[in-house]
């Protein structure tokens, strides 16, 4: 007999996990990682798949040479973005090769879920295809005041440049209007525990996410 896993009885269905920077979506999926539900992580995927020895990694080099990689051998991400920043032809050729990939890399990694459902983490979860891959959008909101004041004492950045960060992603009302489901993050860290809970009891009465 071949061995197996245990399959859990219906085939998990996947929630999508976003809100804009530094709106509480790593603390948000801490908590359901807390309540053992499988999560993944888009831009964890779209860090695995130009790991050394990864094909990605050789076509990158091979197109754009070899100043793209360290002398490690890993990715040199900051000479990259250099090369697509102001070459829109280059950035495209860059994300037609990576974001086929990142989406296998993310449905493989889901699909060894045991939980009864399963979340990806997405920053860019409703500008991207990504977000035919979920079955339900959850949304972590808050005032754009918050946003930028956490995330300055987070990166250690200025207020100027996580503006620009907002400007580059979907618009809150966007957001917003495409939300199954709304946490407001604009309290302490007890009450974005406690909402996860309320939503995650919800989640296990549901089938496919409806
Ligand atoms: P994102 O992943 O959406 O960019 P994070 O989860 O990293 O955002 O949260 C941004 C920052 O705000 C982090 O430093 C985090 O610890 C903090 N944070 C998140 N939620 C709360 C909250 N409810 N109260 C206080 N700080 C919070």
């Amino acid at each position: 007999m071949i061995a197996s896993e245990p399959q859990p009885a219906t085939k998990p269905w996947i929630l999508g996990l976003t809100g804009g920077i530094g709106s509480g979506k790593s603390a948000a999926a801490q908590c359901f990682v807390d309540l053992g539900i499988h999560l993944v992580d888009a831009d964890n995927a779209a860090r695995w798949v130009v790991e050394p020895g990864r094909p990605a990694l050789a076509q990158i080099a091979e197109h754009f040479g070899a100043g793209v990689l360290q002398t490690d051998g890993t990715l040199n991400r900051a000479a990259l973005r250099e090369l697509i920043f102001k070459d829109p032809q280059q950035r495209a050729w860059l994300e037609g090769l990576l974001h086929p990939l990142i989406r296998e890399e993310i449905k493989q990694y889901l699909a060894r879920a045991q939980s009864p459902y399963a979340i990806l983490v997405s920053p860019l979860l409703l500008e991207t295809s990504q977000h035919q891959m979920v079955q339900r959008v959850l949304v972590i909101d808050v005032p754009e005041a918050v946003q930028i004041e956490r995330t300055v004492l987070r990166d250690k950045t200025n207020e100027a440049q996580v503006r620009a960060i907002l400007k580059a992603q979907a618009s809150r009302e966007e957001r917003l209007s495409r939300a199954d489901d709304v946490i407001v993050n604009d309290s302490d860290p007890a009450w974005l525990k406690s909402e996860v809970e309320r939503l995650h009891h919800v989640y296990l009465t549901l089938r496919g996410g409806q």
